[in-house]
């Protein structure tokens, strides 16, 4: 006898199976033993990655050189804490298609969107329109920086910064971006790789073409594609970008942030100039003149945070052995895989998917978006599962590729529609967004 709950039971086993089928076949699948997981469904990586042995291995490495060179450890450790900033640019530029020298690590992300946009409003010519161009989708702290640098240069950014209006409130078309570049004063062109929210991938190669045809810079806020999506900058001829390294890069919280300068801006002046900018090799005459460093570099500030810093080496290492190309090919597989079940099992039960669904168009996770998307990502908490909500309804999650199993993708989903299925949502209350 076959009563419509074993076919259905048949089906979740040969669901099941599916998973764990395509799990074998992930040329990744061993990188999740070199991490640390805290629960058993970690979907946050777009927020904050995992620990690895690695990443706590260098940063170890860092603490006992602390304990056992002191203040030698600047130029007597392995590598040296003075380099940091350099060989850690080095390491990244791979990963954004640069040449060593136009990449360097140091200060955070919002401190690079200042020094990055403000430099490049000073390069413009007297004659030349110095208005940035950005879109009503971004992160907030993109805007909140770039309005304090138009404002200390005596330009209001009611009338300097200017928003490319998304049509859906998901995502911003290109054509939009290149139809405000003719529309408005634009000197600088400032556009994320990945929005924060839906996860939409943009078109950095027809953006940057179309901003140089009309003598507009261009720079890219990778926070969401850097170490999940391959870039390729210095090709493209981008002029300027920032990232974080505690996302998908695992560096760990707070972790410093990288940079990227197209070799041809070299010279420009640093808006935040400091120290740490000098030029190397006569930093320590500690002349009152400044005289930057003749790459990238000169975009540092301060004296690197070498804790902060320090687990980026071995969080690196994994990114590399795994190569990026690899990396972002499971990440659009999995992100396709969550796709096509959130289609079968949860479109049903009200839950869409906000995320382009041309894979070329989409970054590392998938927004999935609800009524009662809070209070589901509240109860998917008590499951151990670990997603973000976004206001107002939007449920992220972000099956990183080094640690996240095509299983869990498939049991994520699964409690979800038991969630909704049973109303489990209903006991908590919507507190509001707190990370
Ligand atoms: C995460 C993120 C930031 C973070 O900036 P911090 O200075 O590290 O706080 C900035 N911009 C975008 C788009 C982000 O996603």
């Amino acid at each position: 006898m076959v009563d419509s709950e074993s076919e259905g039971d048949a089906a979740a086993d040969a669901s099941r199976r599916d998973a764990r089928e395509r799990d074998r076949a992930d040329p990744l699948a061993d990188f999740r033993e070199r991490f640390e997981i805290p629960d058993d469904y970690y979907m946050d990586g777009n927020s904050l990655g995992p620990i690895s042995d690695a990443a706590e291995e260098s940063l170890q490495r860092a603490v006992d050189q602390w304990r056992d060179q002191a203040i030698r450890g600047w130029t007597g450790s392995e590598p040296p804490w003075f380099w940091y900033g350099e060989r850690l640019g080095e390491e990244l530029a791979p990963l954004v298609g640069a040449d060593p020298d136009e990449v360097v690590v140091g200060n955070s992300t919002t401190i690079n969107i200042h020094t990055l946009v403000g430099t490049f409003v000073d390069a413009r010519e007297p004659d030349e329109p110095r208005g940035v161009l950005v879109n009503d989708l971004d992160f907030p702290t993109d805007h909140y920086a770039i309005q304090s640098q138009l404002r200390q240069r005596g330009l209001d950014p009611d009338e300097h910064l200017h928003l490319v209006e998304s049509r859906d409130g998901r995502t911003i078309e290109t054509e939009d971006v290149i139809d405000a570049m003719d529309t408005h004063d634009v000197g600088i062109v400032f556009m994320p790789s990945v929005l924060y929210r839906s996860g939409q991938l943009f078109d950095i190669e027809a953006i940057t073409e179309a901003a140089h045809e009309r003598d507009i810079l261009v720079g890219f806020d990778l926070a969401h594609s850097i170490g999940v999506v391959p870039h390729d900058l210095s090709e493209i001829g981008v002029d300027f970008a920032v990232w974080c390294s505690y996302k998908y890069l695992n560096a760990g919280p707070g972790a410093v942030a990288g940079l990227y300068v197209n070799e041809r801006h070299f010279g420009e002046s640093p808006a935040l100039a400091g120290w740490w900018g000098h030029d190397k090799e006569s930093q320590f005459e500690l002349n009152l003149d400044f005289t930057p460093a003749g790459d990238a570099g000169a975009w540092q500030a301060g004296t690197i945070p070498v804790f902060s810093a320090a687990p980026l080496f071995g969080a690196l290492e994994l990114t590399h052995d795994a190569g990026i190309d690899v990396i972002r090919e499971k990440s659009v597989d999995l992100t396709t895989y969550l796709i096509d079940l959130v289609d079968e099992h949860l479109a049903e039960r009200g839950v869409s998917v906000g995320t382009p669904r041309d894979p070329t168009r989409r970054g590392g996770h998938v927004a999935l978006e609800h009524p009662e998307a809070e209070r589901i990502s509240e109860a998917l908490r008590d499951h151990e599962v670990v997603v973000d909500f976004r206001p107002p309804n939007v449920i992220r999650v972000a099956p990183a590729p080094l640690y996240v199993r095509y299983e869990d993708v498939y049991d994520v989903v699964e409690i979800v529609a038991d969630i909704i299925d049973e109303k489990r949502y209903e006991k908590y209350e919507a507190a509001g967004d707190v990370t």
